[in-house]
């Protein structure tokens, strides 16, 4: 028999997390828990922790767990290395039922000893899964013994799913990046010496960023995690500055390493031409030396004078068109409202997986009366929200392509498995290609929307 299932949006818990700007006053709902009966489009703790960790090229990622949750294999990811390529394998321990039953922990053993004969690792990191924390196999015991064994760092990363959010994650990842570059006693900071965090170097985004600052004679220590690796992150404790990025994963690490060596941060973006002029300038007024701000003028000047124009075209082929994003962090989705804003397209429906109240507060001043705002959205309600705000676009991650696809909505990828870069003055001339590509395809035309 036929049932008629509630439209998501009737789902009354969810309407504190669904705003029309103009519409409703109340401050949305956001870093709750997702609602049971919704099938939300947030990824779990050990995605959020993977996703941030796997970029350290050097080190055996070893996933403790059924073989499913082991996916981020070979070039799944787009984070690119100029050293090691260790990080592209997905080793996992395949967890079947008799070890389910009878407990995990002598194949883990055996795991990370194999692990650690064939590939002589520096670092391993050995990620818990949602079974793991119901059979209660005790990874922080063996992860310790087996560095003891073999001498090296053996961290275990206690990201069973069902633990949290993929926010939790993220927090995870970063309590274990503590411990990979914590240090014995105080470090000198060198000067002119920053840290990049929260670039994943997709694509070679984080070379883009550090060959612009290099040029303005600062100089990167390490990018956390794009291309990094157990030796260049232990490099971190002298920076002078932490710069960050993709502040929904790297926030919290920031604060920590402020806390613990003295480091300032700031939160910057090279997403949109707009963006990264501002970032460029503010990281030289960080410094605050004459030569660097001279350097700077000089390359935003030399960069404009070539993409400035580009941009420019491609505006005039998508003025008026409509925008919808959902993205993981409320950081992105602000740089993504003024980068459709430099292309002259109208912001109709934006959100997020793990965006922050204040980020939420951004996002309300950015956008026009009308804009639907929505956090930890699922399928039904980004389906009904790109139909009735009329959006010709959606950017957003794996999970959205096919949701844009069936609506006949053109797409852009702005996650992990991208394999072009958006960072940059560079970057936002390839967005803006992609844009217009996508959104002016002649394929819409022959589909009945
Ligand atoms: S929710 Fe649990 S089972 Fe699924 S991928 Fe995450 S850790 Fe693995």
């Amino acid at each position: 028999m036929a049932m008629n299932q509630p439209d998501n949006f009737d789902i009354q818990e969810r309407q504190k997390s669904i705003r029309t700007k103009g519409r409703q006053s109340q401050p949305i709902n956001c870093q709750a828990d997702s609602i049971a009966g919704c099938v939300s489009q947030r990824a779990c703790v050990y995605c959020g922790a993977r996703v941030v960790l796997n970029p350290v090229t050097d080190a055996v990622h070893l996933v403790h767990g059924p073989i499913g949750c082991a996916s981020y294999t070979w070039d799944i990811r787009g984070s690119l290395s100029s050293g090691s390529d260790l990080f592209r394998y997905s080793f996992s321990t395949d967890l079947r039922e008799e070890d389910i039953i009878f407990g995990g922990e002598r194949k883990l053993t055996r795991c990370i000893d194999e692990l650690a004969e064939r590939y002589h690792p520096q670092v391993m990191l050995v990620y818990s899964t949602c079974i793991v924390g119901v059979i209660g196999d005790d990874l922080e015991a063996i992860c310790r013994k087996a560095s003891l064994q073999h001498g090296i760092k053996v961290i275990p990363v206690q990201s069973s799913g069902f633990s949290g959010n993929k926010s939790d994650g993220y927090r995870v990842a970063c309590e274990v990046l503590l411990r990979m570059i914590a240090t014995p006693e105080d470090v000198p900071r060198q000067a002119h010496h920053l840290n990049y965090l929260g670039d994943f170097n997709l694509a070679g985004e984080a070379w883009i960023i550090r060959g612009y600052l290099q040029e303005m004679g600062i100089h990167v220590n390490v990018a956390f995690t794009g291309d990094s690796s157990y030796e260049t992150l232990r490099t971190a404790p002298t920076a002078s500055l932490n710069i960050i990025q993709c502040a929904g994963s790297m926030g919290y690490m920031a604060k920590r390493m402020q806390e613990i060596y003295g480091i300032p941060f700031l939160n910057i973006s090279f997403l949109g031409l707009e963006d990264t002029v501002e970032s460029l300038r503010r990281i030289s007024a960080f410094f605050g030396d004459p030569l660097i701000a001279s350097r700077t003028e000089a390359l935003i000047q030399r960069e404009m004078a070539i993409y400035g124009p580009t941009i420019q075209n491609y505006r005039r082929r998508l003025q008026g068109k409509k925008a919808a994003i959902f993205v993981g962090g409320g950081f992105k989705a602000i740089s993504l409202i003024k980068q459709f804003r430099e292309l002259g397209m109208e912001v109709v429906m934006v959100g997020t997986q793990t965006g922050q109240p204040e980020e939420y507060d951004t996002i309300h001043q950015l956008v026009s009366d009308g804009t639907v705002v929505l956090d930890d959205a699922n399928p039904s309600e980004l389906e009904r929200f790109m139909l009735e705000q009329g959006a010709d676009l959606l950017v957003g991650g794996v999970k959205e392509r096919p949701l844009a696809f069936k609506l006949g909505r053109a797409f852009i990828d702005h996650n992990h498995e991208r394999k072009h870069p958006l960072s940059g003055f560079t970057g936002a001339a390839n967005f803006a290609r992609e844009v217009e590509e996508t959104v002016c395809s002649p394929v819409w035309k022959y589909l009945d929307k």
